[in-house]
């Protein structure tokens, strides 16, 4: 019997009773390889001695102190790390605690610096089909996922959306990534003019898609040319780096491989690696001082903001992965779980594609290789594979076709920084048994 009002009502979930490193144990004594790092949050494992320190100090020092009143020295000393690591022009970290807290804070910053400015016609935003942004109201309505919106549609603000990027299944034949890129960046353009480029507040995007497709990468030059439109029609660019961000795709922020500087910034999961929920709005500083010598406040706010013990355990995340190099065993696991995904999964009958960047990474689960046919949706894949992972003792996240039903099924993999190259062959050997156990018994056709 369980109390607990978790998201599945009637699914027994194992109990997790300890982590360490890179596993999970339930209470049968079960471990399972953390191959997601939960939804690409645990960049460090689990139990990292260097994290529970800093967090058992500050609750020592100070465990709370509402923002309305103190400031606090790891609070500051955080939000100075950030920005020295930030890209260009950043002054600000805003901090919050998760991922939809930060979009829905970056939304409203957002629209102020438009009211600080004078210019309150600007109402739009802008973002893209397939896409996910969080949870709550604002955060779903910018997102692109059909499934999650569905119910909630009659309650969302009017968003418009554009085509994602997505290089395996829109790239046309005989167009070149830069061209496809620019042809997304001309679709774009096209929306700007129809609702009238002054009424747009900002374009918002995931750097490199994470729940919604997988680990979709966008193709050179296409968020440089996003960037260029949004400078030219004083639209703020928005880059949600929630699930990619924070070392994830193998820099710091997945944006720098982009060349590209957003305006405002959302980074959470990695940022605390799970040890305590936070988020952050990274902020340029022309937005904040805008703020700064206009009303003096930003309108928004949340009790646990800028929330002493999260605070200390993400400075702690931050000075770990720098200290022991983790951005370059990012990069160099990331090349040594590629490897192992093609070479388990390059010739595969049903495996469409394998991409991603860094410890980033998914595999596309498709009925008919040539043309790129999807499963039926109706067979969920993806909650068979998922299902058959943790009987193997796997932790993966799948996603199954999420628009128009058509786009197929994924499994994200974004094991923690730490995972070695013995623990990377398991994952891969784990998730192969996975995926031919959930494709068995499958319905032909
Ligand atoms: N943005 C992105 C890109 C995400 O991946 C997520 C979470 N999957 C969110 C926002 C929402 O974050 P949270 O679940 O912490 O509210």
């Amino acid at each position: 019997m369980t109390h607990v009002f978790h998201r599945q009502l009637n699914t027994t979930l194992p109990r997790a009773v300890s982590a360490r490193g890179i596993s999970i144990t339930d209470a049968d004594g079960k471990s399972y390889l953390d191959a997601s790092g939960g939804a690409a949050v645990s960049c460090l494992g689990h139990a990292h001695p260097d994290v529970l320190a800093a967090m058992h100090e500050q609750i020592d020092r100070v465990a709370y102190a509402h923002t309305s009143f103190f400031t606090t020295d790891v609070a500051e000393e955080l939000a100075a790390d950030l920005i020295e690591h930030a890209p260009a022009g950043m002054s600000h970290a805003y901090f919050v605690s998760g991922g939809s807290e930060a979009v829905e804070a970056a939304l409203k910053m957002a629209r102020q610096y438009f009211v600080e400015i004078g210019q309150l016609q600007r109402r739009h935003f802008i973002a893209r089909r397939q896409s996910y942004h969080g949870n709550t109201l604002g955060a779903l309505a910018v997102g692109g996922n059909q499934w999650r919106r569905a119910q909630f549609a009659p309650l969302l603000m009017a968003v418009t959306h554009v085509s994602p990027c997505y290089e395996y299944r829109d790239r046309q034949p005989g167009e070149t990534p830069e061209q496809y890129g620019a042809r997304l960046v001309q679709e774009l353009a096209g929306v700007i003019e129809t609702l009238g480029a002054d009424s747009v507040i900002a374009f918002v995007a995931e750097t490199v898609v994470g729940a919604t497709a997988g680990a979709l990468t966008p193709v050179p030059g296409y968020l440089r040319g996003v960037r260029e439109l949004c400078d030219r029609h004083g639209i703020l660019l928005v880059l949600d780096e929630v699930m990619s961000g924070m070392g994830r795709t193998g820099t710091l922020h997945a944006c720098e491989q982009e060349h590209v500087v957003p305006d405002l910034m959302t980074i959470a999961k990695g940022l605390g690696g799970g040890y305590q929920p936070i988020g952050a709005v990274l902020a340029q500083g022309r937005i904040v001082d805008t703020f700064a010598r206009g009303s003096g406040l930003f309108q928004h706010g949340h009790t646990y903001i800028g929330h002493p013990v999260a605070c200390a355990a993400a400075l702690a995340v931050q000075r770990v992965i720098r200290r022991d190099g983790l951005l370059a065993a990012v990069r160099r696991q990331g090349q040594a779980l590629t490897s192992r995904l093609q070479a388990t999964f390059g010739d595969h009958p049903h495996v469409g594609d394998i991409r991603g960047r860094g410890l980033f990474q998914a595999i596309e689960l498709v009925r008919d290789r040539a043309d790129k046919t999807p499963f039926d949706a109706g067979l969920k894949l993806h909650a068979r594979i998922k299902r058959q992972a943790m009987q193997c003792g796997l932790m993966v996240y799948p996603m199954g076709g999420t628009i128009d039903g058509q786009r197929g099924d994924h499994v994200l993999l974004a094991p923690p920084f730490i995972v070695t190259d013995g623990e990377l062959d398991a994952i891969v050997e784990r998730l192969a048994r996975a995926v031919a156990g959930a494709l068995e018994g499958l319905p032909a056709g």
